[in-house]
């Protein structure tokens, strides 16, 4: 087994923290990286999944163009 003591760390896409790889989630969403600390504040997916998930612009209230 080849015990691997190097730098692993990965930025995490969801909060932008530096974490270590090996205790991070891929995001739902592409798979990339995010960190123990996103997922256990039940964050799955990534700054550019979760945004592209949601509703960019809300449509005027109540005025239909
Ligand atoms: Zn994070
Ligand atoms: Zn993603």
């Amino acid at each position: 087994m080849t015990e691997l003591k190097e730098h692993d760390a990965m930025v995490c896409r969801a909060c932008g923290n530096e974490e270590r790889a090996s205790e991070g989630y891929p995001c739902t969403g592409c798979g990339t990286f995010l960190c123990v600390i996103c997922n256990m504040k039940g964050i799955t997916m990534c700054k550019a999944c979760s945004a592209a998930a949601a509703p960019a612009a809300p449509p005027a209230a109540g005025q239909p163009s």
